[in-house]
């Protein structure tokens, strides 16, 4: 009895410990899918005139970044866009910082937005859960990357119907090193190996037929490369679930947003937030959502 206790208040602390980290981590991503796109465009940009031999003149077209010489992940620190006040330490705590100052610039009283402190929150829950479900274990530590990174490139492909490689193919190599290591997710080499292929190459298949069928682009390679990392984390098997149930959230939130807000139909919405959702969904619920499937399919 004392033992379970023990180990209930121990998993509890990691919790604790999880969900608070996954706010500050939260508070980190805020920032990297503000500006991780803006270093891209920059580069891409910088590369493409010195390979036209041309000058790079051609400001951001984001206005509050353009000012900026340097613009990385470190620099320029943190400050209000409309009156360049530097945020100060305090008024940077996840969530907390934003109920204190009531959503507010505490200098020029700004409106901050509100997905902010949303992001932060959300990725505390999301630590909290992987923290429930795997323990105090290295495998823990694996999945809180793979679940941070899901969030940035929800947010970035939302934002900007781009997936970074410099998320997506990192995230593919981890997914395969964690099940080489054997960190007690069940899925073995060759099943990661299978996974992070037939991913790529089922989403290529999809855009192809898409393209022939319709002249259209369904989807991007960015998307291709998510679900090859989903593979590699999480075995060929868990493929076919995470695209059914993405296709299916999309369908259901495309539904709504074609009734609520009038979108219109020919738009591309991005599939990047369904992929990396139903990814997270298997990774938390996986086996509960296999034994359904199975059971269904045998009857
Ligand atoms: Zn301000």
């Amino acid at each position: 009895m004392a033992i379970i206790e023990l180990l209930n208040s121990s998993l509890s602390l990691v919790i604790i410990i999880c969900v608070v980290l996954g706010l500050l981590v939260g508070s980190f991503l805020n920032v990297v899918v503000y500006r991780l796109p803006i270093m891209l465009q920059r580069d891409w940009r910088a590369q493409y005139c010195e390979y036209l031999e041309i000058d790079n003149t051609t400001p951001d077209a984001n206005e509050s970044s353009a000012k900026f010489a340097v613009f990385n992940l470190q620099k320029p620190g943190s400050h209000c866009p409309n009156c360049n006040h530097k945020i100060r330490p305090w008024e940077n705590i996840p969530v907390i910082s934003y109920v204190v100052l009531a959503g507010k610039c505490s200098q020029c009283k700004t409106k901050i937005s509100l997905r902010y402190p949303a992001v932060e929150f959300v990725t505390g829950v999301l630590s909290g859960l992987v923290a429930i479900s795997f323990g105090f274990t290295w495998l823990t530590l694996a999945l809180l990357f793979l679940t941070w990174s899901l969030i940035a490139l929800t947010l970035i492909d939302f934002d900007h119907q781009l997936l970074p490689d410099n998320i997506t193919l990192p995230l593919l190599w981890l997914g395969l090193l964690v099940n080489a290591l054997d960190l007690g997710f069940g899925v073995t080499l060759f099943d990661a190996v299978a996974g992070a292929m037939a991913g790529y190459i089922v989403l290529w298949g999809f855009y192809w037929i898409f393209k022939l069928a319709t002249g259209k682009k369904g989807m991007g390679y960015g998307d291709f490369k998510l679900l090859a990392a989903l593979g590699a984390w999480m075995g060929w098997q868990s493929l076919l679930p995470i695209i059914i149930l993405s296709s299916l959230v999309g369908a259901i939130f495309g539904l709504f947003m074609i009734v609520l807000q009038g979108r219109d139909k020919s738009v591309p919405m991005p599939f990047g937030p369904y992929l990396a959702g139903a990814g997270f969904i298997m990774l938390i619920w996986g086996p509960q959502i296999n034994a359904l499937y199975y059971n269904s399919m045998v009857g």
